[in-house]
């Protein structure tokens, strides 16, 4: 890829069209005069229709009277007297014992499925699964709660009633490995509308949480990612995202992350690779040393840095993990906190009502050149259309610029009234150069 010269990453021009070119995907970008700066940080939408309280969570699959609707659970947090405390591989009689604030759970549809590493790799569920799965299925309850989440599988993928009557158990058993072995997880949060909801819009999002509701939340996730790895030693990396509502892809309005495992680094972070070979320090230079230069740092704390991002089809806000470590499994405690309250902030900020996408992206297992563990968060707000398909260069409706001054002012009340970790904002923050510190681990490896 030929090299991106630096003033070519955000060109301002004199009628107000601010052109932009990643430096990691040399995505064209412009932000065009007029279309942009309609305010969407915490606004809530035009139409509002009142929510129908129910007793008990019961309004989509991942609520928490529908726990069967979903596979056998891998484990869950629970709050036991004022502490978080995991519990895996419950049985179907525990389930309900405790209220999970968190619960790990395999997709039922998955993207890369058991099938493909069991086919390709010869992968087969390690003896401590198998006996997991064997426990889960001796209960008369468990193999019933297993059975019918096949049939509901089969069922949605088309096959006729019919069809799945007349299938065997055994073989209807074979299909549920996945749920066992599988490396497709979600991880669903408890609560599906804020405790304050009035309106159907009022979801529990993530900026819905405390700050260490947040980070015991990113632990499960960085827990469960290291977990998956350890399992299957054919993965050679993870992808960790989350959609937040139907124009960010979800297919559920109910808080979940998601972890997909492949035998491949993906395109993106094979590029990322290659840049970061060729030079160490790129992240530094090209992302927040950039930022700070040109005052688009929006928080950051001893452990993090977030700041408007240019160059994306999407607006969108990158926070970055200064830790010398790259694997997010081995950040020290106090960095992952730092690290979680930085885009708890964002989330925050933004409020509930943005579609958007959460992307991890973190130095694959099998590479030896170091990337910092960073996170961008998408606003999926525009939609893409012929212009960019005949052209590749995107319209995006907010400019950096835009998004850091949507952002700042909801962060400094949010501060002020308690609701997210008081780190800096703004102009108070330090932006030293070269804060982040990943190209270290590269000298002790
Ligand atoms: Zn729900």
């Amino acid at each position: 890829m030929d090299h991106i010269r630096e003033e070519d990453f955000i060109n301002k021009k004199p009628d107000g069209t601010v052109k932009q070119i990643n430096p990691f995907t040399a995505n064209e970008v412009w932000t065009v005069p007029g279309r942009a700066g309609r305010p969407l940080a915490n606004v809530k939408p035009a139409t509002l229709t009142p929510l129908a309280r129910h007793t008990e969570d019961d309004y989509c699959d991942f609520c928490f009277k529908n726990y069967l609707e979903t596979p056998p659970e891998k484990s869950r947090i629970v709050l036991e007297g004022g502490q978080y405390v995991e519990k895996s591989h419950q049985s179907v009689d525990e389930l309900y014992r405790t209220r999970a604030l968190f619960r790990r759970i395999p997709n039922l549809f998955e993207i890369v499925s058991y099938d493909y590493w069991s086919r390709n790799f010869d992968y087969r569920l390690s003896d401590a699964t198998a006996r997991w799965r064997d426990s889960y299925l001796s209960n008369p309850r468990g193999l019933e709660h297993v059975l019918s989440i096949v049939n509901k599988k089969l069922l949605l993928q088309g096959h006729s009633r019919q069809a799945v009557d007349a299938m065997s158990a055994t073989e209807k058993l074979e299909i549920a490995n996945a749920f066992f072995g599988g490396s497709h997880e979600v991880i669903v949060v408890d609560r599906h509308y804020d405790p304050a909801a009035q309106y159907e819009s009022d979801l529990f999002s993530s900026g819905s949480m405390t700050p260490d509701e947040h980070y015991q939340y990113f632990k499960f996730v960085v827990g469960s990612l290291h977990n998956l790895f350890e399992g299957n030693r054919y993965i050679r990396y993870v992808s960790v995202f989350q959609n937040w509502l139907r124009p960010g892809g979800a297919s559920f309005d109910h808080l979940h992350k998601q972890l997909v495992a492949i035998d491949e680094w993906g395109t993106s972070i094979e590029r990322e690779v290659e840049l970061a070979r060729n030079d160490m320090n790129i992240y530094n230079a090209n992302t927040v040393n950039y930022a700070g230069y040109h005052n688009l740092v929006i928080a950051e704390n001893e452990h993090a840095i977030a700041f408007a991002d240019f160059g994306h089809r999407f607006p969108t806000v990158a926070v970055y993990a200064k830790s010398a470590e790259t694997f997010p499994w081995v950040l020290h405690a106090e960095e992952l906190r730092g690290f979680s309250d930085i885009v708890h902030g964002i989330h925050a900020a933004m409020g509930p009502f943005i579609p958007c996408n959460e992307e991890w992206y973190y130095q694959p297992l099998d590479a030896i050149y170091p990337l910092p563990w960073h996170i961008l968060i998408k606003w999926r707000v525009t939609t893409l259309a012929g212009f960019e398909g005949g052209t590749k260069i995107y319209v995006n409706t907010l400019s950096p610029e835009d998004i850091r001054n949507q952002l700042v002012p909801q962060l400094f009340d949010l501060r002020y009234r308690g609701k997210i970790a008081p780190f800096t904002i703004a102009m108070e923050c330090s932006c030293k150069p070269n804060s982040l510190k990943y190209y270290k681990s590269a000298v002790r490896t």
